[in-house]
């Protein structure tokens, strides 16, 4: 039996909007019970997309597209609200609600912190993501929304197959969960998440244009030193940065070399202008 996981890779998505569609488009007007009845037009979002705006430096502004579905949680709160067994996890991992046996049951929508489940007020049920578990009974390999991703950030599959592109993929990158404060075990994992950066630009001293080869060093806050060059503006951005004291250090030749201590946060440190004395 599989047991079904799902990776979203943020470094890939570039917010077009084509799994949502493609999740309207599988379940809107379609009955798939028991495993999910029709999803409305307007409302439902099974497959939502966050955006994030994050100002990384003064020049550099990334757009961060968080697709999110029901995470098909482990521990999961909506089954220990559910009454009746309206809800219920299969074998290979996915949380069905019974479209039958959950009518009424409104508080659902309510228990899964995540949002991941909407009210349908016509059939008067809760819905959510079924990870289109009624294809995957049929024998196809992917839900709808991964089918039709024109940049394949959505990566599904068995977490059991070492050969599934899931588990290959992890092997090479960490899937991290996205609110790892809920505590419910989710399949859902997210690779890509923002992480702090240090960033600042570079000024000579001497008011010269141009040559701004200087070779900016941090030291960590563990001691870990990385080192790059500031591109044509003077411009650095350090991703990934371990938060705490570090030690920046730039050097560029016939300017004095500038050394400076950085409290890098959790998010952006962006430095103020770093001049650099002419010798
Ligand atoms: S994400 Fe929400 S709806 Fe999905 S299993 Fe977890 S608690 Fe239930
Ligand atoms: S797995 Fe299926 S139900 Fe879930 S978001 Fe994708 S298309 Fe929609």
């Amino acid at each position: 039996m599989a047991r079904y996981g799902f990776v979203v890779d943020l470094d890939r998505c570039i917010g077009c909007y084509n799994c949502q569609i493609a999740c309207k488009d599988e379940h809107v007007g379609n009955d798939f019970s028991p495993i999910a009845k029709p999803q409305p037009t307007f409302g439902h979002f099974w497959m939502g997309i966050k955006e994030q705006e994050r100002v990384l430096s003064s020049a550099r502004i990334r757009v961060y597209y968080y697709p999110h579905m029901c995470n098909q949680c482990d521990d999961a709160p909506c089954l220990k609200a559910a009454q009746g067994g309206a809800v219920y996890k299969r074998d290979d991992g996915i949380v069905i609600i019974d479209p039958d046996k959950s009518a009424g049951q409104k508080q659902l929508v309510d228990a899964c912190p995540y949002g991941a489940i909407f009210w349908n007020e016509q059939l008067n049920i809760p819905q959510k993501c079924t990870f289109c578990a009624h294809l995957l009974d049929q024998d196809w390999q992917l839900p709808r929304c991964v089918q039709t991703c024109p940049t394949d950030c959505l990566i599904f599959g068995d977490l059991d197959d070492p050969e599934s592109r899931i588990s290959k993929f992890l092997t090479t990158r960490q899937g991290e969960e996205l609110y790892p404060q809920y505590q419910t075990k989710p399949r859902v994992t997210f690779a890509g998440l923002p992480k702090p950066v240090v960033s600042g630009i570079v000024i000579k001293g001497d008011n010269q244009e141009g040559g701004f080869e200087a070779k900016v060093e941090l030291v960590g806050a563990s001691g870990k030193k990385r080192e790059l060059q500031a591109d044509g503006f003077g411009e650095f951005y350090f991703n990934d940065v371990e938060p705490g004291k570090g030690q920046l250090t730039v050097n560029l030749a016939g300017y004095a070399t500038v050394n400076l201590e950085v409290e890098v946060g959790a998010d952006v440190t962006a430095l103020e202008e770093i001049v650099l004395p002419k010798k």
